[in-house]
């Protein structure tokens, strides 16, 4: 069985990577089970190398650490690219609240479609395209096994997902939550990242040692997502929660401004997993039956994620 913080699970991935097929289907019925029932769990062993993230931190430190004109010259635009920085209290993920107490950096892998979007890199720091790049490539490689694994968890053939995903839509965004003034009161509601579901297939979380992640349970209670080193917390997103007909769930989850750390920088790195824009999200053989009719109608991957966007941002 996986081993449980504070109830959320945690998952050595390990047996997946290396092991037999017995050994995967043991780890995949342990994510089917954490993802029904809390549509999050921590992945041990998930192959991404322990050097790569640390360069990753490091290089996202540097890049907010630049002046704010400097950022501001690479600046978000519009959903439909949804690249660059996004600066503090920009973006409402609950629509209901003021604008949340951090800053992104968002890139894509890139397209070879024509008109396809391009990256917005940074002047500085020098290496930030080559270390964010190198991530990207290890990002989708782990996100690729998790997906083959989620394939297995619901008996679809084992490239089932990994297949709807292989131009690579996916987001990856650099946060940082910076540190709050001593005797800072947050206005009624703020918090470092409002609650909020993600949007798109699953997402993978890798976190500083600075605590903040809340999920909520079943039950309605908020839980810390405690940091545990050489761990990434997988969640389900939205698409997911379509595509199996609620089986597997997407949960809110939110950063909140505790004042045990919310005087400290906080850094996350976020990979969202998007299928390709064109795949049509049909609700999937096994998880629906006679009783148990498909909830919703099919959509596209790209018509679901810009609805989505166009909430987020007011745009
Ligand atoms: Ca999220």
């Amino acid at each position: 069985m996986a081993d449980k913080v504070q109830g959320m699970p945690v998952i050595d991935f390990g047996p997946f990577l290396e092991g037999a097929e017995v050994e995967q289907r043991a780890v995949a019925d342990q994510m089917r089970q954490a993802s029904r029932e809390w549509g999050f769990f921590y992945l041990a062993h998930c192959g991404m190398p322990a050097d790569r993230l640390a360069q990753t931190f490091a290089t996202s430190k540097d890049f907010f650490a630049l002046p704010t004109e400097e950022k501001q010259a690479v600046a978000w635009q519009n959903a439909e690219s949804n690249r660059g920085y996004v600066g503090i209290r920009r973006e409402r993920l609950d629509p209901s609240r003021p604008g949340d107490l951090k800053e992104a950096f968002n890139l894509a892998p890139d397209q070879s479609e024509p008109g396809a979007h391009k990256n917005l890199w940074p002047a500085a720091p020098p290496h930030f395209k080559a270390v964010m790049n190198g991530f990207l490539d290890e990002c989708i490689h782990t996100a690729d096994r998790v997906l083959e694994a989620f394939a297995l968890a619901l008996d679809q053939p084992v490239d089932f997902f990994v297949d709807a995903h292989n131009r690579h839509h996916h987001t990856l965004r650099l946060l940082h939550y910076p540190p709050l003034p001593e005797g800072f009161q947050p206005h009624d509601g703020e918090s470092r990242a409002g609650a909020h579901t993600d949007y798109g297939s699953i997402t993978l979380l890798f976190q500083d040692e600075v605590g903040g992640l809340e999920v909520r349970t079943r039950a309605g209670e908020w839980i810390r997502a405690t940091p545990i080193p050489g761990t990434v917390v997988v969640n389900t997103g939205d698409l997911m929660h379509r595509w199996t007909n609620h089986v597997f769930c997407s949960t809110p989850h939110r950063v909140n401004v505790a004042p045990e750390h919310c005087h400290r920088d906080r850094y996350s790195i976020a990979f969202f997993c998007h299928p390709n824009k064109d795949a049509k999200i049909t609700c999937i053989d096994s998880c629906t039956t006679a009783e148990n009719p498909p909830i919703y109608d099919s959509i596209t991957a790209g018509q679901h994620l810009h609805e989505k966007l166009t909430d987020t941002y007011g745009a």
